[in-house]
């Protein structure tokens, strides 16, 4: 399945935080399912409801990102 993108620089990767601001590396496949890129990581405890950007200062939530470069 596709990965929707950063609505500003277009990459793929964002990061969730914790309560103890911890931070998860995850993907959002175009049905806006939220998956941390390694398979053994859990989103447990992690905050879906904003997304970081890794490639610049945008954050949202996942209905903010897009499909198309
Ligand atoms: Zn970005």
């Amino acid at each position: 399945m596709k990965n929707l993108l950063c609505p500003q620089c277009k990459i793929r990767r964002f990061y969730v935080l914790n309560a103890v601001g911890e931070r998860l590396v995850v993907t959002v496949t175009e049905d806006k399912e939220i998956h941390p890129i390694h398979e053994a990581e859990s989103l447990d405890g992690f905050d879906t409801s904003l997304l970081y950007c890794l490639g610049c200062s945008w954050k949202g939530t996942v209905n903010m990102l897009t499909d198309k470069f």
